[in-house]
């Protein structure tokens, strides 16, 4: 009989009633070491007092109200992020996906207001993953996400993750935007070369073509910059963002040049739910503690604490692990065995963290996790693996 909750999840037989910091916590009391913070959502950790304040009080004051009337806390984010970023305006969704949506929808719309309605194509990655949408499956082409649901959303086309060249010869006078993540999160935390990216705003400049960054993963502080295209010094002309800029709270955003929006007047495009109230107060908190350069910092050593000792943690188990990537709090060990694997054996240390494609075991702990859980994590890893490995003989 099928189970009351659609099972289209594998999920572990865990239950969390509580949380604080990078702790979780069981009915019976078991705490576990959280270094998947709810896929990169939970970016303070779990139950950040700073948040539990701005929720609470937010909570007592006003949840939600229509998009038909001027929202200040909206206002507010929205100030915050064409602030610090390079965007000039922002549209509120409740998750990634729906950002995913609204980024191929302007694309489109900019060219069609521009006069080249025959622009509607759009070049993405193998190993992409931009929501599960039927535009957002279209657009990674996974073979898991997409079989069985039809024909697909069509103007969609995938080339290596890297491929300069392919993209090149697929770029032409149809192809409304590239969209990429500038580290790949589900793919394996597979980060795009800074020449890469720099390669792509060239071609796009010189081809009238939109670049989208899907910085849903990626973004947020979690490669020690509030953007992860801020290290390679490009811009995107349209950004999604999501999980960890609500820090727990649904939301997500799309950011866009004036440009690249001008096709989005009014009527085009609206949400019941996106840019509330209770979620806008909550992101501009988060935004507010996140994009402080003091705490960009900090997260920055955190990521080079973590690295160096995740790459003391390969040269102890090379036959469990083959290196280490990723940038910042967003790091991948890239796994000789399964990495389901690994997160099995993780978790009778009692340690959770998230498996990714390429054979890599993601690691995307709390922004500002200590030093000693970070010690603490890697010690349980090691744990894991020797209990993983061939017994000697
Ligand atoms: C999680 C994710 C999405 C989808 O976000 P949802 O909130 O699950 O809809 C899109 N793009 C990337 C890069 C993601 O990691």
């Amino acid at each position: 009989m099928i189970s009351s909750v659609l099972p289209t999840y594998n999920r572990a037989p865990l239950a969390f009633v509580r949380g604080a910091g990078s702790w979780l916590e069981t009915a019976d009391g078991t705490r576990y070491l959280d270094l998947g913070a709810g896929i990169a959502v939970n970016a303070l950790g779990h139950a950040a007092p700073e948040l539990v304040e701005t929720l609470t009080q937010q909570a007592g004051k006003l949840w939600h109200v229509s998009n038909l009337y001027q929202i200040p806390e909206q206002q507010a984010l929205a100030d915050m992020l064409v602030e610090k970023t390079f965007a000039d305006t922002v549209f509120f969704t409740n998750s990634g996906t729906e950002a995913a949506e609204l980024a191929f929808k302007m694309a489109r719309k900019y060219h069609y207001a521009k006069g080249h309605p025959e622009r509607v194509e759009f070049i993405a990655f193998e190993g992409a993953f931009h929501g599960r949408s039927t535009a957002a499956i279209a657009a990674s082409g996974s073979e898991k996400m997409v079989k069985g649901f039809g024909p697909l959303m069509p103007g969609f086309h995938q080339v290596p993750f890297g491929d300069l060249d392919a993209v090149k010869a697929l770029v032409g006078d149809t192809t409304a935007a590239i969209i990429l993540e500038p580290i790949q999160g589900e793919g394996g935390i597979r980060p795009a070369p800074d020449a890469f990216l720099k390669a792509l705003r060239e071609l796009c400049d010189e081809t009238g073509t939109l670049l989208i960054f899907d910085e849903v993963q990626c973004g947020m502080g979690r490669t020690g910059r509030l953007f992860a295209h801020e290290w390679a010094g490009v811009t995107p002309d349209i950004m999604m963002v999501a999980k960890g800029i609500g820090g727990g709270f649904p939301l997500g955003a799309v950011l866009a040049t004036e440009n690249a929006a001008s096709g989005m007047v009014a009527g085009t495009h609206g949400s019941t739910y996106g840019g509330n109230p209770l979620g806008c107060a909550v992101g501009a908190r988060v935004m507010q503690i996140v994009s402080d350069p003091a705490f960009l910092a900090a997260v920055n050593a955190k990521g080079g604490f973590l690295r160096q000792k995740l790459e003391g943690l390969v040269a102890a188990h090379l036959d469990i692990f083959e290196g280490v990537r990723g940038q910042g709090l967003m790091l991948g060990l890239k796994c000789k065995v399964a990495p389901t694997d690994v997160v099995a054996a993780a978790y009778d240390q009692h340690l959770l963290t998230v498996p990714a494609a390429d054979n890599v075991l993601r690691l995307l702990p709390a922004l500002d996790i200590s030093d000693a859980d970070m010690a603490e994590a890697v010690a349980r890893l090691d744990a894991a693996a020797t209990a993983l490995e061939p017994k000697q003989a």
